[in-house]
């Protein structure tokens, strides 16, 4: 497989956790219970971090929100939890991070939108006033455009500029212009107020697959800033899914983004942590980064006429999750295995030779009995009703006789 060759930038320091060229693509997400909620802001943060969130963003809209951050930071590091918290700020970040400097010293970054602080008006104190904030505690910013509050002052000057054009490009080419522009001049004013490049990430946010594609190409052929990738507004289900995966993948795949997150709307009550197991997923679909062991399975067809494989399937996978926060401190690599787990003997034992461990079930007509293969080869073939306890039980074993050496053997060549 050819190798991705990531766009070079420089190294951005978020809290312990570094984002750029040199280190792998990072996930991060965003809460979505009120900040002045400080236990359930402090659940949610520890929930998406134990998922595997790598950066946690919780928003920073009031007085009580930024009274809230400190307690919420403290609160984690005393559960052990060090994910960096950044602050998502719009229209009033300047007076925030001025009256409540324990939350500006807090936060391990600043997000500032340029559309609702001052930039493009006729001054631009408060996004001065933020900068010089991030500059007088050393924290990076992540200068973030929405092209739903993309700077209207800038836009219409483009916009007006385009009009007296001989040929004047079409409305949607100009608003990506303004949406890079906007990041651009917002990164050099940064610049000018004293962050230094590898305090400054940018992001250029659309809804629609084929804008957010453009718009990242483009930023990304006239920067070298590390690039925070994400489509906005992706939407619920299946649609935030796969809109996100189809204009995130081709940028991934070209070397474009070094942090991530996948903006899905969670139904009422749902789990907010699904964000960070699609960013993950993504990463690894494109065999860019390794979070959890892969399990294939085929769709099902004519030839299955219980569902069992599925179940099978949803088990093993659901099994897989709950173990690999233990799995992960004790058995160094084990998020590279790979699972196959069958509907019938057509491609079953293809595809179980495949992975690591794979077991093929009966069909409809098959003799019921399922063979299981490891690295390729029959291992042992189960029967009867204890088929589920069974694998998982030959899972444990493989997983404690493969990586577990392996970690004691890296501790042991550690420790020499
Ligand atoms: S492996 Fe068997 S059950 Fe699964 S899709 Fe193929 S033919 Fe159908």
């Amino acid at each position: 497989m050819a190798e991705i060759e990531r766009r070079k930038t420089p190294t951005v320091r978020i809290g312990k956790v570094r984002v750029g060229w040199e280190v792998p693509v990072v996930v991060q997400s965003m809460t979505n219970t009120d900040t002045a909620d400080v236990s359930g802001t402090i659940e949610q943060v520890a929930a998406l971090a134990l998922a595997g969130s790598e950066i946690v963003r919780v928003t920073v809209n009031n007085e009580d929100a930024a009274a809230a951050v400190p307690p919420i930071v403290e609160g984690l590091e005393k559960r052990g939890i060090h994910v960096p918290i950044v602050g998502d700020f719009h229209y009033n970040g300047h007076i925030l991070l001025k009256q409540f400097p324990a939350a500006a010293r807090a936060l391990a970054k600043y997000r500032i939108n340029p559309g609702n602080v001052s930039i493009g008006r006729k001054d631009d104190d408060n996004f001065r006033t933020m900068v010089e904030c991030a500059v007088e505690n050393q924290k990076p910013v992540r200068i973030g455009v929405n092209w739903g509050s993309l700077d209207q002052a800038l836009l219409t000057r483009m916009m007006d500029a385009n009009s007296k054009l001989a040929e004047p490009q079409p409305a949607r080419e100009v608003m990506l212009e303004a949406m890079v522009a906007s990041a651009l001049n917002s990164a050099a004013a940064a610049e000018r107020y004293g962050l230094r490049r590898d305090q400054i990430i940018l992001s250029a946010k659309v809804s629609g697959v084929r804008d957010l594609i453009d718009v990242y190409t483009r930023l990304a052929s006239r920067c070298d800033y590390a690039l925070h990738l994400g489509l906005t507004e992706a939407g619920m289900g299946s649609k935030g899914l796969i809109a996100s995966t189809a204009g995130l993948a081709p940028l991934l795949l070209a070397g474009i983004g070094d942090t991530i997150r996948v903006s899905l709307t969670p139904k009422p009550g749902g789990d907010r942590t699904e964000e960070v197991q699609a960013a993950q997923q993504i990463l690894q679909s494109l065999s860019i980064r390794s979070f959890m062991p892969q399990v294939t399975s085929c769709p099902g067809c004519g030839r299955t006429t219980s569902t069992y494989f599925q179940e099978l399937a949803e088990q093993i996978q659901s099994y897989l999750r709950v173990q690999m926060p233990e799995w992960r401190k004790r058995y160094a690599g084990v998020e590279e295995l790979k699972l196959a787990v069958m509907g019938c003997v057509v491609n079953g034992p293809g595809e179980s030779k495949h992975a690591n461990l794979g077991i093929s079930l009966p069909g409809t007509f098959e003799e019921p009995k399922a063979p299981v293969y490891i690295d390729g080869k029959l291992y042992t073939t189960l029967r009867g009703d204890g088929i589920v306890a069974e694998f998982k039980e030959i899972l444990n074993r493989y997983v404690e006789s493969h990586y577990g050496e392996r970690t004691k053997s890296e501790e042991l060549v550690g420790a020499q």
